[in-house]
């Protein structure tokens, strides 16, 4: 929808610019395919699939007060969960060793039996749900452990409900605190067999490349290696940089390439290097096109710096150490 922040240019916008830096040539492209109905069940209630499936057919309509579906809006949200399996599927296949689900609409607000927050279905849970063998279609191997890594701005509450008593995923947010959903306290640490295996990391506003570094080096990388995920996914939001007009983060382009790096040393260390990412918000197209350039070369391993043409953060950054510690004690890191 043209006006909306979440909208087909920001794709356009991202393709053209990676075309026209040379990127796409030395990327390989894997192929995709819309899940089934079936498929879709193994995440979403059938009864918000066939809602999603209707209103499209009817030619669209609000799903809430922020987040709306257009007649072709099943079909790209059904492609978006196909795309991001398709890329599990690669990794695990060892046809490429990492890869970028460049998808929308987003996923992460998207609950078992609702969408909100600009999201219909929940792309990295099927990701998850795909490595685990709980689609028709499985990996040669399953797996018994993935951890997703998730540093959109936003608190992915969608994502976080899906395996909040799931042990078999581990789910890690970075974002900020307040801002919508409202979710993600740190004492949310997930239910049952699942509880210590969500990490709530809220942070204030204006928190940037320092202060997200810190929180990388000293909770995501020892949360890893207490967890020991056999595959890495990450819930890639770049509105969690200074520029982007929905939140108030100060991380740099250089500073997102950082934890990039940050995040695939992990993968190497604990995965074998399988790492896949998922595209979520980023709603600044300047910082989406040279953010996923630079992502790219951080997982091909050429990030030596950083291409950051709107350079750092004007303001002074909040400090996160009270915020590390407490992290750190509830979770016993
Ligand atoms: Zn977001």
């Amino acid at each position: 929808m043209r006006g909306h922040p979440e909208n087909a240019e920001r794709l356009e916008a991202l393709a053209a610019f990676l075309n026209n830096k040379n990127m796409l040539e030395s990327l390989v492209s894997i192929p995709c395919a819309a899940l089934s109905k079936d498929d879709l069940e193994a995440v979403h209630e059938r009864a918000h699939i066939d809602n999603i499936e209707q209103l499209s057919a009817r030619g669209g309509g609000m799903l809430g007060p922020d987040t709306y579906v257009t007649h072709a809006s099943y079909r790209a949200a059904a492609m978006a969960a196909g795309a991001s399996v398709a890329a599990t599927r690669a990794v695990l296949g060892g046809v490429v060793q990492r890869a970028f689900a460049l998808v929308r609409p987003p996923g992460h607000h998207a609950f078992a039996g609702h969408g909100e927050g600009f999201c219909l279905f929940n792309n990295s849970a099927f990701a998850a749900a795909y490595a685990l063998g709980r689609l028709q279609d499985k990996p040669a191997q399953a797996l018994d452990r993935v951890m997703i890594i998730d540093w959109d701005v936003h608190h992915g509450n969608g994502t976080e409900a899906i395996f909040y008593s799931d042990p078999a995923v581990l789910y890690l947010s970075t974002h900020q605190s307040p801002l919508y959903p409202g979710t993600g306290r740190i004492s949310d640490m997930g239910r049952g067999a699942g509880h210590g295996v969500n990490i709530n990391i809220p942070l204030p506003p204006g928190v940037g490349d320092r202060g997200y570094s810190d929180v990388f080096d000293s909770v995501v990388v020892a949360a890893a290696l207490r967890y020991k995920p056999q595959l890495i996914l990450v819930s890639a939001g770049y509105d969690c940089h200074w520029r982007d007009q929905l939140a108030s983060m100060g991380l740099s382009l250089t500073g997102i390439t950082h934890i990039m790096k940050v995040i695939a040393q992990l993968s190497d260390t604990l995965c074998g290097g399988r790492l896949v990412l998922v595209l979520e918000g980023g709603y600044d197209l300047d910082v989406l096109r040279y953010g996923v350039f630079n992502t790219f070369q951080a997982l091909k391993g050429e990030a030596q710096f950083a291409l950051d043409p709107i350079g750092p953060y004007p303001d002074e950054e909040t400090p996160v150490d009270s915020i590390i510690r407490q992290v750190r004690q509830l979770h016993k890191l």
